[in-house]
């Protein structure tokens, strides 16, 4: 099967590219599609964010990064996936998801959307919080793929202390 894996990815982290992983795991084949939202400036221009992901999941195969806009159904048939694949953390997540998945539900009945609990030790970690982290000179590489920890660092020209 093969599985659209929509967001804005601005940037990758750690708790993303777990569900990615997961997701291949699963369904064989994850599209992983980085929404180009004209209404919001990202951190991070799209083909960085493409290209971050791509490095970042260099390991692993059946993996397709792409971008898109408009409607992530009208993303997931074009790209023929079988289920949306999104991941919840917390409760907070949980009414916005629902939300859009009942939305997407009522456009394209026959597909579904699949929910994947996020790992433990990355439940705390969202792309907001690690900017904030990143912005103010705290160490990420915890949070986030080498790659975009050296994108993060030269973003807020920060020297990070390496961790021992
Ligand atoms: P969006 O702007 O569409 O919410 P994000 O890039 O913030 O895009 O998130 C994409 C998806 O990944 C969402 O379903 C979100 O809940 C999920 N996600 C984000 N961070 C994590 C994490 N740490 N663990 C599991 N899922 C996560």
């Amino acid at each position: 099967m093969r599985a659209l894996y929509p967001g804005s990815f601005d940037p990758l982290t750690l708790g993303h590219l777990d569900l990615i992983e997961r997701g291949s795991q699963l369904f064989g084949e994850v599209v992983v599609a980085v929404l180009q939202n004209p209404g919001k400036t990202p951190a991070f221009p799209l083909e960085q964010r493409l290209a971050q992901i791509q490095t970042a999941t260099h390991h692993l195969s059946g993996i397709q990064v792409i971008s898109f806009d408009g409607l992530t159904v009208r993303c997931a048939l074009d790209t023929g996936s079988d289920v949306i694949l999104r991941g919840l953390r917390a409760m907070s997540d949980f009414e916005y998801e629902l939300q859009i998945a009942h939305t997407n539900r009522s456009l394209e009945p026959d597909l579904e959307t699949v929910f994947l609990a996020t790992t433990a030790h990355h439940s705390f970690l969202s792309s907001s919080v690690v900017k904030e982290v990143a912005r103010f000179g705290g160490q990420v590489d915890h949070m986030v793929p080498p790659v975009v920890a050296d994108d993060l660092r030269r973003l807020f020209n920060q020297s990070f202390r390496q961790r021992p």
